[in-house]
């Protein structure tokens, strides 16, 4: 095994492009990958671009007449099918749609066959993390599903099982729908409560059908959690799941729209916390994880020049094993590139100022308190079912 992680990147993954209108500007990716670059990290890690996700690869999670219907608003914008979720004001149809969607499945799929065949222990793919996708359906920005395609490829090279875990602020629908009566895939999300937020799903209840049930984990926030709730669930919860699973592969979806600048939704969660999750993914996969696989993906994030690619960078360097302190300054050069690109100040540090830490849920909870209220909720639905005291 080299000892460098994986950075899955090819260029054309920023032809994922909805539009001038639409929250999910590509000049996130570019951005991102701009900042790892100026932060050193490239002599950290291997970048590698993998082969775009074929047909009978996409097929592992997706229908074909979907595919299909994608390629055809691929070629013809204008003639997008809404049945298919395509052509919708969430996922309007564009010229390459379909090249620029496989393409990102192609990175998180190629890491996953790096990690499992131990080329590497961790790979990140930032572009990806796309998580909303419907095996039949467009959804919620999202084409291509290429986390729930990672994990599918991880069981196609023999997986027994693969822990999923999403900590983006919305439900991890399509991964969890994916997988809904696998008992091989466990996944976990940790998002804004499904009252306040789309998808309006990832209700503690949820937990999985058939073979499959108590492989589905929810845990509904309210709106306005900070770091210290945020964390406070995540250790509650994760741990302890991934402890108790033993996963062969540990597939993680680090949407950064948790950030208290994000437009999008209502959580209150610094870059800090956001770090230290990673940092604490990291530490998982090494400590529960065979050979410590891990694929850390990207997933939401609006404020496109503040919080994302510092966000992301952080992620990086926490997998290349480089991890940037979050007291240096933000190179200048990129911030000059993000002048040049968007008219925008780039923020100055690689922190918030946080430093957050958590209170222990093994020290007790407060059955008044809301966030104690959603933990609580999670651990009674799904910890019995795996044979956990809840
Ligand atoms: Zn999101
Ligand atoms: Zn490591």
């Amino acid at each position: 095994m080299s000892g460098h992680a994986w950075l899955m990147w090819d260029e054309a993954v920023t032809g994922y492009d909805f539009g001038p209108d639409h929250p999910m500007d590509p000049v996130r990716l570019s951005l991102t990958r701009g900042l790892v670059r100026a932060c050193g990290l490239d002599a950290a890690v291997d970048v590698v671009a993998a082969p775009s996700a074929g047909d009978s690869t996409l097929r592992l999670v997706h229908h074909q007449d979907y595919v299909d219907a994608v390629r055809r608003a691929s070629l013809d914008p204008r003639g997008a099918e809404p049945a298919y979720g395509l052509g919708t004001v969430d996922d309007p149809a564009f010229a390459g749609m379909h090249e620029a969607s496989a393409l990102i499945a192609g990175q998180s799929v190629g890491a996953a066959e790096a990690v499992w065949r131990g080329e590497c222990a961790h790979a990140v793919n930032f572009a990806g993390g796309l998580h909303h996708a419907m095996p039949g359906a467009a959804s919620g920005f999202c084409v291509y599903n290429d986390a729930a395609l990672a994990v599918a490829r991880l069981l196609e090279l023999g997986a027994e099982r693969v822990a999923y875990v999403d900590v983006d602020v919305h439900h991890g629908d399509g991964v969890q729908a994916a997988f809904w009566e696998d008992p091989r895939v466990l996944t976990v999300s940790l998002h804004e409560h499904p009252r306040t937020l789309f998808p309006q799903t990832g209700w503690p209840e949820e937990t999985g059908a058939g073979a499959g049930e108590g492989s589905a984990v929810n845990v509904a926030l309210p709106a306005g959690t900070g770091d210290e709730g945020w964390l406070r669930a995540f250790h509650a919860v994760v741990p302890e799941l991934l402890a108790d699973f033993r996963p062969q592969a540990l597939v993680t979806q680090h949407g950064a729209d948790t950030h208290f600048e994000d437009p999008l939704a209502h959580l209150a969660v610094s870059l800090d916390a956001q770090r230290a999750v990673q940092a604490s993914c990291h530490d998982l996969a090494h400590e529960y994880v065979d050979g410590g696989r891990w694929i850390a993906l990207g997933g939401g994030g609006y404020a496109v020049v503040d919080v994302v690619p510092r966000c992301w960078t952080h992620l990086v360097g926490i997998a290349a094993h480089a991890p940037v302190d979050p007291e240096s300054l933000v190179p200048a050069e990129w911030r000059d590139e993000v002048y040049a690109r968007t008219r925008q100040l780039g923020p100055g540090r690689m922190t918030d100022g946080r430093k957050p830490g958590w209170e222990p849920w093994e020290a007790g909870y407060d059955p008044a308190d809301r966030l104690d209220q959603a933990v609580l909720a999670t651990r009674k639905a799904v910890f019995p079912l795996r044979g956990l005291l809840a």
